[in-house]
């Protein structure tokens, strides 16, 4: 659980597409913010430095006291939860939500009682035994999120997460993430373009425009406006 801290970051591709333009931002532990604003605003190229799946320009990416530009998305502590997600399909629920602990020889009653607390946050528990290919839409997509809650991350970025999902379902998966925002207390950086569901989700929406911050605001300035 820690802040963030975006300080004069910035992202100009290969191709000379400044993406991001010099972003101030600090987001405290424990808050939700929305990123929000139009497609190609540089939404997902910051969300992708923060995660260290892209590098950055310039600037600093601060987590918690710990400048980590140059750390491994690994070494960053931190969950990064796409529109697409991939199970492995030979594998249950369980094996699916535990591997990544496995991995690092997480003691079994530890993994246990993280899946367990996990599948319970998500509803997914009557779950644990099935394969992904017995699982809808929806409920892959909370067993990929629960593949995060395990790790029990400092913050969790989200690009996108429910746009392939029907319109029931995305206000399912809205109550879920909700719910997981308030059990975990974890900071969280969420990309939408979606206005509605930002202000239904954020603390706090940051409106972005061709690679820079145009407005920060509460969801009830938002709809105000
Ligand atoms: P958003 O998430 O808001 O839709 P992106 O961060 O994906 O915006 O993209 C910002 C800008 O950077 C866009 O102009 C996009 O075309 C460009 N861009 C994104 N990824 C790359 C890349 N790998 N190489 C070159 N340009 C890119
Ligand atoms: P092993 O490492 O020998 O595979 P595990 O204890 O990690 O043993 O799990 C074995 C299998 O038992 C898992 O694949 C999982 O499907 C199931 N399992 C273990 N504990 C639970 C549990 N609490 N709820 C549901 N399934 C479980």
């Amino acid at each position: 659980m820690a802040r963030i801290l975006l300080r004069n970051l910035r992202k100009t591709y290969d191709n000379q597409t400044e993406a991001v333009r010099s972003i101030n931002l600090e987001i405290p532990h424990n808050e939700f913010l929305a990123l929000v604003g139009p497609s190609g605003c540089g939404k997902s190229t910051t969300l992708r430095m923060i995660a260290g799946l892209e590098s950055i320009t310039s600037g600093d990416v601060i987590i918690g006291d710990r400048i980590v530009n140059s750390d491994q998305p690994k070494d960053r502590d931190i969950a990064m939860v796409f529109q697409n997600y991939a199970l492995y399909p030979h594998m249950t629920v369980y094996q699916n939500m535990s591997f990544g602990l496995r991995l690092k020889r997480t003691p079994k009653d530890e993994i246990h009682r993280r899946v367990v607390e996990a599948a319970s946050i998500l509803n997914i528990t009557d779950l644990l035994q099935r394969r992904p290919k017995q699982l809808s839409g929806g409920q892959r997509q909370r067993v990929a999120m629960g593949r995060s809650i395990v790790r029990d991350p400092q913050a969790f970025l989200f690009d996108e997460p429910l746009s392939n999902l029907d319109a029931k379902l995305r206000v399912q998966m809205r109550t879920q993430i909700k719910k997981l925002h308030q059990r975990m207390k974890t900071t969280v950086v969420y990309v939408t373009h979606d206005q509605i569901e930002a202000m239904t989700l954020a603390d706090r929406i940051v409106v972005m425009n061709a690679g820079r911050i145009e407005q920060v605001a509460s969801p009830q300035e938002m709809y105000d406006n």
